[in-house]
């Protein structure tokens, strides 16, 4: 049997969108029976394959050029591209620099802090340019489903992955996203 491919990435985010994916537990074994991981943070292979996956997962929001970068391949080797999480939904935490500004952030972050003697603000090509503001991936990409949660619980990912592995749109039932 054909295995769907899928792959995912990260963005500005804390990695506990890709946690909650692991939380699927034992469930992951049957679904790596009809789906193959391509690319992952976690695995040892980082980016999406040239010749494409169908399923396109990325967490976390776009903070800087380099997320653009991340989000731009992902969106143009996959067929559905889904949101996973608050952050890349609408930008949730690491968009709460917008209200101070980049400048002002980076700043705090990296000279003012009271445990930080000689600080130096990082300036890497690796890193890419912050960006003056913080926002969700579809600022930057066209994005076929989004998971919100911060994290999305496990269940609504499976709940997803399983949908789509059937061959449907997931419409999510109003639990996936009861947080009380
Ligand atoms: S949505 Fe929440 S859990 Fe996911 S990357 Fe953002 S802060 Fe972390």
């Amino acid at each position: 049997m054909t295995k769907v491919k899928i792959a995912t990435d990260w963005l500005a985010g804390c990695a506990g969108c890709h946690m909650s994916l692991l939380d699927i537990d034992e469930r992951i074994v049957n679904l790596l029976e009809s789906v193959e991981i391509t690319s992952s943070p976690i695995t040892d292979l980082k980016h999406p394959p040239k010749d494409g996956v169908t399923v396109g997962i990325l967490e976390g929001a776009i903070c800087n050029t380099h997320n653009i970068e991340v989000a731009k391949m992902m969106r143009e080797r996959c067929q559905i591209l889904i949101a996973l999480g608050d952050c890349a939904t609408f930008g949730n935490v690491p968009a709460m620099r917008n209200f101070a500004g980049t400048e002002e952030a980076l700043k705090r972050a990296y000279l003012d802090t009271e445990s930080v003697v000689g600080g130096l603000i990082p300036d890497s090509p690796e890193l890419g340019k912050p960006l003056d503001m913080v926002t969700g991936i579809d600022k930057v990409v066209n994005v076929d489903l989004f998971i919100p949660g911060c994290p999305p619980s496990a269940d609504a990912i499976f709940f997803a992955l399983s949908e789509l592995l059937a061959g449907r749109m997931p419409a999510f039932p109003p639990q996936y996203f009861k947080y009380d």
